[in-house]
């Protein structure tokens, strides 16, 4: 009989989201992401979308409830859309709550309509700023236009967006308020995120830095801010703002602790689980995968490493010129 018991970790939290970073690659090359000429893995070590896709149904078998498909850049992977059309038959089955993807939104107004045809019904687009030369020094190798089409084509197919901001001082800790005001005048959610220390890049991190609780509390000074409960089974903590009624979110890893309530692990491309973003302990998935055509040795080692899931992360931003806390990058394990 297939098994199909609830995964909890050893903390007594239920896994039941999973992220899976379906390609390192990327079309963009956000400073503080990727360094400009960054090695990718050989293709020969991606796993197949078949893989992938057996690999996410065994999670969902065992209570996994919301599948997120990030990167890299997702919709850079070929053929990224066979992947999804095949997931999609979970929540036609209803076995699967949410399937959804963050994406950079560059390939979003070829995709949108067919992503709503899937059953997905909201993405997270990432923008940093709403000008036009700051969004190609952030991304290096991206246009702010091509991204606002990916937007317009997402709402024309009806896909909900929650924009996601990193917070970076000096670079759009002043226009916070611009995107803020923007974002819910289009009707979509924001989402602020603090850098955290992850992969080498050419600047300096302490440099990039900027505490969410400074950007909050500068909101404050104009907007009217209630926490509430929302919850979007990711760690961001939100807030409605009275002004423009909209709504906003705080993810904060360094200056607020959300382990207590985590409920996620996330697959690398090449079949690897990382049982926590801010540790570098994981488990190998894909030779358990290649093993046999069945399904026992992979829930076993799946098992066995949710049963390895860390209480929490120890980030701390390094000190100028220390390497960082884990060495892979975001891109590698997803955002
Ligand atoms: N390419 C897609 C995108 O940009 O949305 C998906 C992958 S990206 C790694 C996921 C999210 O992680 C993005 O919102 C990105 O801004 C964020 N991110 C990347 N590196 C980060 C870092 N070092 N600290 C905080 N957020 C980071
Ligand atoms: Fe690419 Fe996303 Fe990383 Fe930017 S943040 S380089 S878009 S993976």
């Amino acid at each position: 009989m297939e098994n199909t018991s609830p995964l909890i970790d050893p903390f007594g939290r239920t896994v039941d989201y999973l992220r899976v970073s379906v390609t390192d690659r990327c079309d963009f090359r956000c400073v503080y992401c990727m360094a400009e000429d960054m090695t990718f893995l050989p293709k020969r070590d991606l796993l197949t979308l078949e893989e992938l896709d057996r690999l996410c149904s065994a999670f969902v078998a065992r209570g996994v409830k919301k599948l997120r498909l990030t990167g890299g850049e997702p919709l850079v992977r070929k053929n990224i859309m066979q992947l999804v059309r095949s997931l999609s038959r979970h929540l036609e089955s209803g076995q699967l709550e949410e399937l959804t993807l963050t994406t950079n939104g560059s390939q979003l107004a070829r995709y949108a309509e067919e992503l709503a045809a899937c059953g997905v019904k909201r993405v997270n687009v990432s923008i940093d700023t709403l000008d036009r030369e700051k969004f190609q020094k952030i991304t290096r190798w991206g246009q702010l236009g091509k991204v606002m089409e990916g937007l317009e084509a997402a709402r024309k197919a009806g896909l909900a967006v929650k924009i996601n901001a990193v917070a970076l001082k000096g670079v759009n800790e002043f226009e916070i308020e611009e995107m803020m005001r923007w974002a819910h005048g289009e009707g979509f959610d924001l989402t602020l995120i603090e850098t955290m220390p992850l992969g080498e890049i050419e600047e300096d991190r302490t440099d990039q830095y900027l505490p969410l609780s400074l950007v909050r509390q500068r909101l404050e000074e104009t907007f009217t801010l209630s926490d509430i409960a929302h919850k979007t089974g990711g760690p961001a903590r939100y807030v409605e703002v009275a002004e423009t009624g909209g709504r906003l979110g705080f993810i904060t890893p360094l200056t607020h602790n959300f382990c207590e309530s985590c409920n996620r692990v996330r697959l690398t491309c090449t079949g690897t689980l990382y049982m926590c973003l801010g540790q570098d302990d994981a488990a190998d998935l894909r030779a358990p995968l290649r093993a046999s055509e069945g399904d026992k040795l992979l829930f076993d080692a799946i098992d066995e490493a949710i049963g390895r899931k860390p209480k929490g992360h120890d980030f701390i931003i390094e000190r100028p010129g220390e390497a960082p806390a884990v060495s892979r990058h975001m891109s590698l394990t997803g955002g």
